[in-house]
């Protein structure tokens, strides 16, 4: 267990000082039979379901379920509009404008930078290693008096690798500031979620998503698990109806086929490693990252030729070969079966060509 955390003492002063707004369903709880508080339109919608009605500001039936899936207590948990939501307002509840910063350990997802951005908060870039992993001591270096958030993505985009549990424990238990672990891919890793350990770190805020494994990107379903205390932050910072009532919906009817993505995911963890198997046999593939996501980063010759030809036959992948410590990269999403044999036959046609053209 964790001592040396005060919850208070990283806030924002006007985050500490903030009156939430309260919305009329907040209010008043039990049944009622005549709604009149909310100037909604008591005749219905103009659709086949109703949807006239503010949504459950706090998602309860939502995370009832998702406490049968996941384990954690409702208390714990805050849904957002996608992931994105609850990087952002990590970022207004813990980082003063203009004087706080965050560490941030490249190559990762870009969306941490642009959000530091967007909320004028300064970062520290420490690299991950030549093997992706935390650079521990770059970290420790890194961090000051104003430094309130550590950005750890694992298993990390774009590189597919998990972190090492041991360096994360390790980060928790020295930075008294919030350790965020983006475990967006965490579903498709052998290794455990950060989620069994909410207890024991008061300052550890895990963020998982419903657009990767699941299936519902579209519906934009991110969650953060924390201490109640800072889901209480989180609370009080968010829009009040900020889950709409279509994708509550959608999603508590979705949570039922659990069992239909496991299946999912043991069929993209077979294509993942049948897919880097495949591509590393290639003379002009230099190394395949192994992977614990469901995409693959791999380093080959002209990555750059190869991405706008794979554009060309109409197969759209991600360019990461100028990004530092990916030099030479793209990235693969698994897809099904036939579109990773079309992806597979490309990339060896495109090299059959780049060769009879140069002995030509
Ligand atoms: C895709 C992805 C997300 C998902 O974001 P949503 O806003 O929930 O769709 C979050 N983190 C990482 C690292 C990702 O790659």
């Amino acid at each position: 267990m964790k001592e040396s955390f005060s919850l208070n003492a990283l806030l924002r002063d006007n985050i500490k000082n903030l009156v939430p707004y309260s919305s009329a369903r907040d209010e008043f709880k039990g049944e009622a039979s005549i709604l009149l508080d909310a100037n909604e339109n008591a005749f219905g919608s103009p659709y086949s379901r109703n949807y006239n009605r503010y949504p459950d500001p706090l998602q309860h039936q939502l995370k009832d379920k998702l406490f049968q899936i996941k384990g954690v207590p409702s208390s714990h948990i805050f849904l957002g509009n996608g992931s994105d939501e609850a990087i952002d307002i990590l970022f207004r509840a813990f980082c003063e404008p203009g004087k706080d910063n965050v560490i941030l350990v490249p190559p990762t997802y870009g969306m941490y930078e642009v959000s530091a951005n967007i909320n004028n908060v300064g970062y520290k870039k420490v690299n991950l290693t030549r093997d992706y992993q935390l650079d521990l001591d770059g970290i420790a270096a890194a961090i000051d008096a104003h430094t309130k958030l550590i950005f750890i993505c694992s298993p990390n985009n774009p590189t597919g690798n998990s972190i090492r549990r041991q360096d994360i424990e390790t980060i928790l238990v020295n930075f008294d500031g919030i350790v965020v672990i983006d475990e967006a891919y965490i579903n498709f890793s052998k290794q455990a979620s950060f989620t069994k350990d909410l207890a024991e770190f008061p300052n550890l805020v895990v963020l998982q998503t419903l657009s990767k494994a699941w299936g519902l990107a579209a519906l934009r379903l991110g969650m953060a698990f924390a201490s109640p205390d800072i889901i209480a932050v989180f609370n009080k910072i968010k829009p009040p109806y900020n889950i709409n009532q279509a994708t509550q919906e959608i999603v508590l009817e979705a949570l039922q086929g659990v069992e239909q993505v496991n299946e999912w995911i043991k069929s993209i963890v077979v294509e993942r490693d049948k897919l880097t198997q495949d591509l590393s046999l290639i003379a002009e593939v230099d190394y395949v990252t192994p992977s614990d996501a469901n995409f693959i980063l791999v380093k080959l010759e002209e990555p750059r030729a190869l991405y706008t030809y794979l554009v060309e036959q109409g197969i759209i992948v991600r360019d990461r070969s100028k990004v530092e410590l990916c030099e030479g990269c793209l990235r693969f999403t698994v897809g099904t079966p036939a579109e990773n044999s079309r992806l597979l036959r490309a990339v060896q046609a495109f090299y059959v060509d780049v060769n009879s053209a140069n002995n030509a």
